[in-house]
């Protein structure tokens, strides 16, 4: 090589990665995932643990504060996130234990996907857990660069993996969030000059609570506050490098959770947690931040949910969206501003392939419920999914609390709701449908609202 071609073939990538920085149509998109963290648990949604570099995030841009995930529980909640589709729809109906063979159908098309035929580097670091071996791992949906583990890091053994390989047998739980912001900034730094899409879900603040060294006894809220402070710092790590880049207006960066908060943690005043479809299993944390095309300070009180992400990136990289019936809606208008709610049909909430409430508008449904309590340390062997002996509603503006029940009363307007998840349940794959029913048919004994049915003997 000359130096005549050598400054020519400079100047054509200098040129080239000027006019994909100036490209403001194909935005990076930083998805920052936490793991079982509550809708309570950030110094902006009401927490006194201490989280600066979040709450800084969420003042230069939007809050959600009806925002829920696809489920309760990990594996379902990232499929939906990640394909756009509900859980029970895709077959990721509950969560994936290490030596689970399956994972995320191969035929799903996911974000990452979605970005890398629009020219985006993609990465994955952290906690996958749709599957843990090949072909379900990362690297076969999308991500050219995948450093992380297959599943929770209260599983065994905790492989530490980088793109299919495992490099650590035996990861050490407290270093996780150390060694992924390293990643994370790492792969930032590599891909300043191109469109990227960084997937971040970390292990925080899942079981086991533990931390680095330098975070260890911090937080007057004991173990869960040393998480918190530690995952923070994380956030604030990757913000930083962004905005040194000078990559802050030109990229999307948002943070959520997979699902409500486990045995500590705390999900708000709203009822219930992990693994239960009342409102704090579902409903997260989620902040979106884009300098000059998201308002800062803006507070969004509608309801949008994980779903939303895929077709809302697509439309705001122009990525054509995967060909598979989506049931996200693009909720653009919602994060600029523009609109408090954009059309959606009727929001479902799984847990496994049961159908169990919807919410629809500011009203939500509870249809069906389990006979026993999640995480009961009772071996549930006669666990069922019963109907409720009457559909309970709830007015999510006046009582996100689900305390107050309304069916009883609104009678019209339950039998209204209800034609409507039903008809739109219609258009699910039969299975689903089929146990909705059979559950329905399922005689009960009377209960209170708000109680566990019982069987009728
Ligand atoms: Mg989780």
């Amino acid at each position: 090589v000359n130096r005549r071609q050598f400054l020519s073939a400079t100047t054509g990538a200098l040129c080239a990665s000027q006019s994909i920085r100036a490209d403001a149509s194909r935005p990076n998109i930083v998805l920052i995932y936490a793991d079982d963290l509550g809708y309570g648990d950030l110094g902006c949604y009401g927490s006194r643990l201490r989280t600066p570099n979040i709450d800084r995030l969420a003042a230069e841009g939007a809050r959600f504060t009806s925002f829920c995930s696809a489920s309760s529980v990990c594996s379902p909640a990232r499929a939906g996130l990640l394909t756009g589709r509900y859980p029970a729809r895709v077959g990721v109906p509950g969560v994936y234990g290490p030596d689970d063979p399956g994972g995320l159908p191969v035929h799903e098309i996911t974000l990452a996907q979605m970005l890398r035929a629009h020219g985006y580097r993609t990465g994955h670091v952290g906690k996958w857990h749709l599957g843990s071996r090949a072909p379900h791992l990362p690297n076969n949906f999308g991500f050219h660069f995948f450093y992380g583990l297959p599943y929770s890091h209260d599983m065994h053994p905790r492989s530490l993996m980088l793109n299919g390989e495992v490099i650590d047998q035996q990861a050490a739980a407290g270093q996780m969030t150390q060694r992924f912001t390293t990643e994370a900034v790492q792969f930032i730094e590599r891909n300043v000059e191109r469109p990227f899409f960084l997937y971040l879900p970390y292990t925080a603040p899942h079981v086991p609570l533990t931390v680095s060294p330098r975070f260890r006894k911090r937080s007057p809220f004991g173990a869960y506050g040393d998480t918190m402070e530690e995952f923070d710092w994380g956030v604030g790590e990757v913000a930083r490098t962004i905005d040194e880049a000078g990559l802050g207006p030109n990229t999307l960066f948002l943070i959520t959770s997979d699902n409500g908060p486990w045995y500590q943690g705390r999900s708000g005043s709203l009822k219930g947690r992990k693994g239960e479809s009342y409102e704090g299993g579902f409903r997260v944390p989620m902040i979106a931040r884009m300098p000059g095309r998201i308002p800062a300070g803006l507070v969004q009180n509608g309801f949008a949910s994980a779903l939303d992400l895929l077709p809302t990136i697509g439309s705001l990289t122009g990525a054509p969206l995967p060909p598979a019936k989506l049931d996200g809606v693009d909720i653009t208008p919602m994060l600029t501003g523009e609109a408090v709610q954009v059309d959606r049909p009727p929001f479902l909430y799984f847990d496994y392939y049961n159908l169990q409430c919807a919410r629809i508008g500011s009203h939500k449904l509870h249809l069906t419920r389990y006979n026993t309590r999640a995480w009961s340390p009772v071996p549930a062997a006669g666990k069922m999914n019963l109907p409720l002996p009457r559909p309970e509603l709830y007015d999510m503006d006046d009582d996100p609390g689900e305390a107050y029940d309304l069916g009883e009363t609104q009678t019209e307007l339950v039998a209204d709701l209800r034609a409507q998840v039903e008809s739109h349940l219609i258009e699910f794959p039969a299975h689903i449908d089929w146990i909705y029913r059979e559950t329905m048919a399922r005689a009960v004994e009377p209960t209170d609202p708000g109680a566990l049915p019982i069987v009728k003997n």
